[in-house]
C-alpha cells in the first residue's frame, strides 16, 4: 500500500478488524518511510452475479436493469417511488443467497410475489413479461389465479386507492 504522505510503498499494519459489513476490512497501517500513520478499507470484490436465461444464455444481473423492468410495469400505478425502490433493494438482497448464477425465473417469481401484494394491475404487466404468457389462454388463467386469491381483494380498497403505508410493510416483512 502507497503510503498518501511520501509515496514509499513500505508499510506496516498495526491493526486489522472488520468493520460493520463483514466484507470489508480495516487496516491502520504505519509507513516505514516517513512514519505516518494512515487507515485503509479493503473490500472483496464481488464476482458478478449471472442470470441464466430459460435459453441458456447467460448475462450479468444489473439492478438498474430490473428497477427498469420494475418501473415499466408499475407506469401510471398509484406505486411511489420509494415502494420501487425497496422492492428492488428486497429482491436483491434475497439474491445474496446465490452463488454465482440465478435462473431469471427465480429473479421474476421474486418480484412477482412481492408486487403481487403491491399492486394487482403491476403484477398482471410484470406476469406478462417474465412468465411470458405464449397467448390469451395462460395470460386469462392467470388473471384467474389472481381473482381467486381472496386475500388480495381485501387489500384492494373501494376506490381502487392502495395503502402505500400498510403495502410497504409487506414488503419488508419479507425481508
Ligand atoms: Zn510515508
Amino acid at each position: 500500500m502507497r503510503c498518501p504522505f511520501c509515496n514509499s510503498s513500505d508499510d506496516k499494519v498495526l491493526d486489522s478488524r472488520p468493520v460493520d459489513r463483514a466484507d470489508v476490512v480495516r487496516r491502520r497501517r504505519a509507513c516505514k518511510g516517513c512514519g505516518k500513520r494512515f487507515t485503509t478499507y479493503e473490500r472483496l470484490e464481488e464476482m458478478p452475479l449471472m442470470i441464466v436465461k430459460s435459453d441458456g444464455r447467460r448475462e450479468p444481473f444489473l439492478r438498474d436493469k430490473l428497477r427498469r423492468g420494475i418501473l415499466h410495469a408499475c407506469e401510471k400505478r398509484p406505486i411511489s417511488i420509494d415502494t420501487i425502490d425497496q422492492l428492488v433493494d428486497a429482491v436483491e438482497y434475497e439474491l445474496k443467497d446465490y452463488v454465482m448464477e440465478v435462473p431469471s425465473r427465480e429473479i421474476g417469481e421474486k418480484v412477482l410475489k412481492k408486487l403481487h401484494a403491491i399492486d394487482q394491475v403491476a403484477y398482471i404487466r410484470f406476469a406478462s413479461v417474465y412468465r411470458n404468457f405464449s397467448d390469451i389462454d395462460s395470460f386469462l388463467s392467470e388473471i384467474k389465479r389472481l381473482k381467486s386469491r381472496k386475500p388480495l381483494r381485501k387489500v384492494s380498497r373501494p376506490g381502487g386507492q392502495l395503502n402505500l403505508k400498510k403495502r410497504n410493510s409487506v414488503i419488508l416483512s419479507l425481508n
